[in-house]
This record gives structure tokens, sequence and C-alpha cells, in this order.
């Protein structure tokens, strides 16, 4: 069933609490590098603002320790939220304290106020399963969400990245909300609506890309998608575990050898399920990883001394035939280490051919962190049909895992 959004409530005169996602990279001045999170959450927060609701916003931001920590302050966010809208935002310098709580109740119809970083409050992360047993800990969390959820009327998620987490500002204060409305934002909206629709209806053939540092990191994925997916392409790191698996030697290239069994079943149940697994057959492959490293191009084994660090050019091509003929893609991992020019060629292969089927059709979806910023290097985000900006989250929905924080809303 699908979720109301806060299109579907009446928001005038009502004080309305909103979960982003504002973990804004940031240089070592503090300097915002990417406002693109912020920019993503213009709409809902324009919404809320044009039908006369006045917004409390809160995020979090890195990992501070869960004590204030001026390093991880949400200031500089509040700054460029406000040249973002053309109109003052508010900073509260705490979050449950004096200063929100005041700030929050002087607010007036279309007033926007950010919230101080919520992971000052250690509150904010304490995990549901390991409050079970601990009373206090339970009592801590709940009584964190409900001092939040006291300053509103109305409760908005539009926090994607964090979909997948039971933290207090994304599960306990909505819990506590009840009987309040409590909707999703447009943004989590478009998420829930891309990656549910490809994942549930693809046109196919339905091709899946996976690469990436780990195996243990996506295994839960690579297992979920072989039961949907017509054909598996595997580079990046996690692709030399697999090749262990059928008895490649792979050199000293990155293996998780506790992996290897699990590989080898995976490629198996593959088999039998008729989905069709593509390993890269050559490698770039260095002696010692480095900017400007002598690397050589190796068909099949790879020497002891020697490890991979790209997909080689007979995989590229090979990889590129085998993605140009889908209708529906999902991407999530780069084929090599692609911060280290040349190693980035097959990442750059892999996402030109994405962005060429786009435009013949296709379906494309990106997920993951590192995979959204080596499309953005190379300027074909425009080119993809869907970037996601959950990169944790993203992944487990591709998983099939039920997501509480987003459960717990109300539904049409
Ligand atoms: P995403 O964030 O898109 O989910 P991951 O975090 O799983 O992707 O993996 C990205 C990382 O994997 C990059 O830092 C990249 O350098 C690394 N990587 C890819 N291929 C290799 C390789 N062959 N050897 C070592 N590291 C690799
Ligand atoms: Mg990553």
């Amino acid at each position: 069933m699908a979720k109301k959004t806060v299109a579907d409530i009446d928001v005038k005169g009502k004080r309305v609490l909103m979960r982003v996602d504002f973990n804004v990279p940031q240089d070592d001045d503090g300097k915002i590098t990417s406002d693109d999170r912020i920019v993503k959450a213009l709409p809902t927060i324009k919404h809320v603002l044009d039908h006369g609701g006045s917004l409390i916003l809160m995020s979090h931001l890195g990992r501070p320790e869960g004590a204030r920590d001026d390093a991880y302050t949400l200031k500089p966010v509040a700054q460029r939220l406000s040249e973002l809208l053309k109109k003052p935002v508010v900073f509260a310098n705490d979050t449950i304290g004096p200063d929100a709580k005041a700030k929050a109740k002087a607010l007036k119809g279309g007033d926007v106020l950010l919230l101080e970083n919520l992971r000052f409050n250690k509150e904010e992360v304490i995990k549901d399963k390991d409050a079970k047993d601990k009373p206090d800990l339970r009592t801590a969390k709940d009584n964190f969400a409900k001092e939040l959820a006291a300053m509103a009327d109305v409760y908005v998620d539009d926090a994607f990245g964090t979909a997948h987490r039971d933290n207090a500002s994304m599960l306990t204060v909505p819990a506590v909300m009840q009987g309040k409305p409590r909707v999703i934002g447009f943004l989590i909206e478009k998420e829930l609506k891309f990656l549910g629709d490809t994942i549930n209806k693809p046109v196919r053939p339905f091709v899946a890309i996976l690469g990436g540092a780990k195996v243990s990191d996506k295994i839960g994925v690579i297992e979920s998608l072989i039961n949907k997916v017509n054909r598996i392409i595997i580079g990046g790191a996690m692709a030399y575990t697999f090749l262990k698996s059928r008895g490649k030697a792979i050199g000293d290239s990155r293996c998780e050898d506790n992996f290897v069994d699990k590989a080898a079943a995976l490629l198996n149940r593959a088999t039998e399920l008729n989905c069709e697994v593509l390993l890269p057959p050559d490698h770039a492959v260095v002696r010692k990883l480095a900017a400007g490293a002598e690397h050589r191009i190796l068909v099949g084994d790879i020497d002891p001394g020697w490890q991979a660090v790209d997909i080689g050019p007979m995989a590229a091509k090979e990889f590129t035939a085998k993605i140009l003929d889908a209708k529906t893609i999902v991407w999530n991992g780069p084929m090599g280490v692609f911060e280290i020019p040349p190693f980035d060629k097959g990442t750059k292969a892999v996402a030109q051919a994405v962005a060429k089927a786009t435009g013949k059709g296709a379906k494309s979806i990106v997920g993951g962190g590192d995979s959204a910023s080596a499309i953005e290097q190379l300027g074909l985000q425009d080119k993809i049909s869907h970037i996601s900006t959950g990169g944790g989250a993203s992944l487990e929905f591709l998983e099939g895992k039920k997501f509480k924080a987003i459960d717990i809303l109300d539904e049409k």
C-alpha cells in the first residue's frame, strides 16, 4: 500500500517536524563541498512553507561521539539553506534544549528552524535491539524522542539515506506521535517509486552490475538479485573472491577468504536460476597501488605480487555489450579503484554503457555512495534515470528488506 505524502495532509498553521538528510560533505575548513542533499530536500520544504506551515528541520551530520562537537555543527547548513530558499533560516544551538524549544515555540507560518545536529545527543543512535534488555537505554531514547515530538503537530520523513536505521528521529519520534499526521516527503516518495517499480516490475532483459570493495557488504543484494535479474555483471574488488571460488589465480588482489565458499554457492545458485553471471576475463594489475603506479594488463590468472585494481579492456568491452541490450539496469559499486586514474577506465566504460542504454530507452538506477560519485565525476548524472540518495538504504531496499521507519508512517 502507498504511503501518505505531505501533499495529502493540511499543514496550514501547523508546526511540521521534518527529518531530512543534511549529512553534506565538507572540506577541512567546514566548507560544504556539495549541497546536493540540501537541494534534494527543497521540494518538500517549499511545499510546507507555501501551504502555510512552519518547519522544524532535524538531521545528523557526520559521526560525532554523542556530545557537542563544533566540527559537526549544522550551522553552515542553515546558512546554505537560507541562500537556497532566499529567506532567513533560524538556527537552534541545541537539539532539544532551551534554545530549540524557545525557537520552535516562536515559529509562525512560513518560518524555518533548523535544529543542531541530532547526533550531539547519544540517544539518537541507540539501537532498539541494544535497548531491548536495558530499560535505562529504552527510557533515554524514548524521552529524547518525546522532547522532539512535543515541539510539533505533524511529522514528515524525507531522509531516505537513513531510512534503514532505527534512529530516534526516524522511528521513535513517529512512534510517539501516533494519532498525529505522520507522512513521507517527496524525496522518499520518489525513491520508493523508482526502486520499488524497478525491482518489482522490471522490463527485461534486467541486468545488475555489482562492484565495489567487499563481497561481504553486498552478499544480501547479490542473493536477492539473482532471483530477479537475467544477468549479473561483477567487477571491482569483489570479483576476485568470485574468481578465486572458480579456481583462478588472483595474485595479491583483494579477497575475502571466508567468503569464497559463499561466492561459489551463489554462482551455482545463479546457474540453477538461469541467471547469467559475468566476471572480468582480464585485469589492470599493479605491484603497489599509487597514483601513476606502473601497471600491466593481464588476461586470466594473476601472478603473485600483482594486485588487480581495475577490470581490463576485454572485460570493459564484454560488459559494455551485455549492458547495451538491457531494458532495466541496476548498478552498485565501481569496477575498480576509480579514485586513482587510470584505474577509472573500467568504471568509465560501464558508466558510459549505462548512459547509452538509458538513451536508448532502458531504465537505469545507480545506488551506492561511491558509484554515485563516480557518475558525477564523469558528468553523466543527467543520463541515468535515477541516482539513489541512499547508499546503505538503497542497498537494503534492493535486498528486499523492510524499513520500519517508513512502515510506521500513515498509509493513504
Ligand atoms: P558503493 O559506495 O558505490 O556502494 P563500495 O563502497 O562498495 O561502493 O566500493 C567502492 C570502493 O571500492 C572504492 O573506494 C574503490 O576504490 C574500491 N575498489 C573497487 N575495485 C577495487 C579493487 N579491484 N581493489 C581495491 N579496491 C577496489
Ligand atoms: Mg562506499
